[in-house]
């Protein structure tokens, strides 16, 4: 768990405690200098774990993206112990131009090259970035997915706990299973 209260994050600046802080930023990395990115720390009156939650790194998944920015809306940072940090669209240039699946930058899909590379491609820097500029600050990461242009909506949750051999999947009605959907690339 974070040690430090409020969580430190250089690239955010500040965190205050008490308050919801929305920001702007630009993720390091030449390819991604001039497109800074919706960023939301909601930071609790009391100490904690900080959890990190994003979307959009399929950019035309606009469901989960707008649970974040519904999300943003919602925490009271009155009641709440640590921080939640929101990045509701990691994959700007594929949510702009309603691109599937991949960034229309370089044509990668950037779930496929975690943890990125500093001196890649568009989709190497941004995952890069995310890696190291804020999951390394976080003690959990929730990656939201599901719902891309050409998909069927379906309720789903899928999980797997750190080494865990197989992500866990649920869907209303039927008993977890440790089969993962197909449908998301
Ligand atoms: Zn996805």
């Amino acid at each position: 768990m974070a040690t430090k209260h409020p969580a430190e994050i250089p690239l955010l600046g500040a965190l205050r405690r008490g308050t919801v802080q929305r920001h702007l930023v630009t993720l390091p990395g030449a390819a991604l200098a001039d497109e800074p990115r919706p960023v939301t720390t909601i930071t609790g009156e009391q100490p904690g774990p900080v959890l990190f939650v994003g979307s959009g790194v399929h950019g035309g998944e606009y469901p989960p993206i707008e649970a974040v920015i519904r999300l943003s809306t919602m925490l009271d940072s009155a009641e709440l112990s640590g921080t939640v940090i929101l990045m509701p669209v990691l994959n700007l240039p594929a949510f702009w131009s309603r691109t599937m699946f991949v960034c229309p930058i370089d044509n990668v899909n950037p779930n496929r090259v975690f943890p990125g590379d500093a001196h890649g491609s568009y989709s190497e820097q941004m995952t890069h970035a995310l890696i190291n500029e804020f999951v390394v600050h976080a003690d959990a990461y929730l990656d939201l997915h599901g719902g891309d242009i050409p998909e069927t909506l379906v309720h789903c949750t899928r999980s797997a706990a750190h080494g865990s051999p197989s992500p866990a999947r649920t869907e209303p009605g039927s008993r977890p299973s440790s089969s993962i959907s197909p449908r998301d690339p």
